[in-house]
């Protein structure tokens, strides 16, 4: 079994690597984005769920520079959309239209739609590729349900009309702490952390 110095977070966006720095820190190992690891492939998500565009991106990104890699893929399900936007949470109606002008449009299409049918979810899958190649996948959820209005300036996203009914408040109204504890990205991370410990506690000890 292979070593691992370092894990490389397949990733631009350094929110996350934040994240992912702050689950790991008593790890001893150093986070680096991709781009610190010099890897500049342009990954093609093509995936047909989270699971599969997380995979695609931890093995594109491993195929450059080895070792140990983690990559995620989040999105918001809502049930009444026929679980959209989805997997093209990041796309709808296009990757450089706003989050006011998508959540104010996922509000619209919602017209009508009783409290008891706004039931959403966020999700997310975080993959990591070991040094011997072998990879693990796990899903982190957070359920919850569209509101009627933006509410909020915390967070990112869909946060401003996502509702956690425990709190009865959307996601950007939380605290940042209280939303790391409750978030999809927060459990997966956690789940894969359990991996890696587990894929470095079989190595032999040097
Ligand atoms: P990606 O995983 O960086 O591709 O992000 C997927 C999409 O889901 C983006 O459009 C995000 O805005 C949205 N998304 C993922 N996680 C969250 C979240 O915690 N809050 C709000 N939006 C999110």
């Amino acid at each position: 079994m292979k070593k691992a110095d370092r894990i490389v977070f397949a990733t631009g966006n350094t929110d996350k690597v934040r994240e992912i720095r702050e689950i790991t820190k008593d790890f001893d190992i150093p986070v680096v984005s991709m781009k610190e690891a010099g890897v500049e492939t342009d990954i093609i998500e093509d995936g047909n769920s989270f699971e599969e565009n997380s995979l695609i991106k931890a093995r594109a990104v491993w195929e450059e520079c080895g070792g140990l890699v983690l990559s995620d893929d989040s999105g918001l399900e809502i049930d009444a959309l026929n679980k959209e936007p989805g997997i093209l949470s990041a796309r709808y109606l296009g990757k450089d239209t706003s989050y006011h002008e998508k959540n104010n449009d996922l509000i619209r299409r919602l017209e009508g739609v009783p409290d008891e049918k706004r039931t959403a979810r966020f999700v997310c899958a975080v993959t990591a590729v070991f040094p011997d190649g072998s990879h693990k996948t796990v899903r982190g959820v957070m359920e919850g349900r569209i509101g009627y209005e933006e509410r909020g300036e915390n967070g990112f996203g869909y946060d401003p009309i996502f509702i956690l009914p425990q709190y009865g408040v959307t996601t950007a109204e939380l605290p940042p702490d209280v939303k790391n504890e409750e978030s999809h990205r927060g459990k997966a991370l956690r789940l894969i952390r359990k991996e890696i410990e587990r894929y470095l506690g079989q190595l032999p000890r040097t």
